[in-house]
């Protein structure tokens, strides 16, 4: 009777386990037990996450991806997305820039890899970049990928114009992030600049142009049961490879501060929902995790199996050491370095800037 209504409207208990093994068996999660998943009551989420557990260690094993952010270009947007400390008319306190030189950009980016990350994600602000912004991420990437071949680079600039996604690929560019962040019937409510089409056609293209797809969402703005199951179905859709979860930090100077709807349970039940929908995808821990989930922030690493280390775009994060005693603490490893060891010495920066990959960090 997982996750059915009786006649008289109350719902059954969600029996975990079950709607896990039918996902592990290759049937797709439906929406019904995904709204269920969501609603599963307090005191059962912690079966719910060793149930959707299962489906992380199945595919990830006990690996924590460790992904690092360097913020290219910070604020001064001209769009208007209601969640967004870089939006046009923020108040919020954040640092401003333009490009940053390419020679600051790997430096940051060097300190994130000697932290443990396999992956460094670039990120700019604004609606897209013009072909010059294209070109002075190639290069970057170049210069980047000379010295690092292993590291994987993520690009994350906007809406991509013709031609723009292949530039990157061709410069070594292996994935491109363009969250989607909430259901296409809530979007209306959280920007007017541009539409959730113009998202879900980027994401395609960088998809086209050999880019492994990177899109996510924000939780906890405002959207339903039902929109935030229409967000994640629509990733899956998508066929994203990578889904940074982030958790709504309202910053004071935007439309959105104030609004707090996040427990930290609450943050476990998406993040299994996310994981039962999309068992074998990278599910990321994105800006927020840290005032939303809490002292359960390791626990959502048994459901999550990625996160982004030390500080976000516009926003401190749990330091860089804090992040790498966690994952080892709860007995876990860091992808690319057995037994972390290469991640003894993250010597990462503390920040204050930037946008889209992580637009609400
Ligand atoms: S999310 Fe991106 S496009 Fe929207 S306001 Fe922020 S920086 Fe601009």
């Amino acid at each position: 009777m997982t996750g059915t209504l009786r006649a008289e409207g109350v719902r059954d208990p969600l029996d975990a386990a079950d709607v896990a093994r039918r996902v592990r068996d290759g049937r797709a999660l439906d929406a019904r037990d995904a709204l269920a998943v969501l609603r599963t009551p307090d005191d059962a989420t912690l079966g719910l996450v060793a149930a959707a557990g299962v489906l992380r260690r199945r595919h990830f094993g006990s690996a924590v991806k460790v992904n690092y952010l360097v913020n290219l270009k910070s604020g001064l947007c001209p769009e208007d997305c209601t969640y967004c400390s870089q939006r046009l008319g923020s108040a919020a306190q954040i640092l401003k820039y333009t490009w940053l030189q390419p020679r600051e950009a790997i430096e940051q980016a060097a300190r994130g890899i000697q932290g443990g990350a396999s992956r460094v994600c670039l990120v700019a602000s604004g609606k897209g970049p013009t072909d010059r912004d294209v070109g002075r991420v190639a290069g970057m990437v170049e210069q980047l990928k000379a010295g690092h071949p292993d590291v994987e680079v993520c690009a994350c600039l906007g809406i991509l114009k013709d031609g723009q996604a292949e530039r990157l690929r061709a410069s070594g560019v292996d994935a491109y992030n363009h969250n989607l962040n909430t259901a296409e019937s809530k979007y209306q409510d959280i920007c007017t600049t541009h539409d959730y089409a113009d998202r879900v056609a980027t994401v395609q293209h960088a998809r086209r142009a050999g880019l492994s797809p990177c899109s996510g969402l924000i939780v906890g703005m405002g959207e339903s049961d039902e929109q935030l199951v229409e967000a994640v179905f629509a990733l899956r859709d998508l066929g994203s490879d990578s889904i940074p979860v982030n958790f709504l930090m309202p910053f004071d100077g935007t439309p959105l501060a104030g609004t707090w709807e996040l427990t930290p349970l609450r943050c476990l039940r998406i993040l299994a929902m996310v994981r039962l929908a999309c068992p074998d995808k990278e599910l990321r821990l994105a800006g927020g995790r840290e005032m939303h989930l809490r002292s359960l922030q390791a626990t959502a690493l048994e459901v999550a199996n990625s996160l982004f280390l030390g500080d976000y775009l516009t926003s401190e994060g749990q330091s860089a050491e804090a992040d790498l005693a966690m994952i080892a603490d709860a007995g876990f490893s860091i992808l690319g370095h057995d037994g972390g060891a290469a991640a003894s010495s993250p010597a990462v920066r503390r920040r204050g800037a930037g946008t889209d990959a992580a637009p609400n960090a």
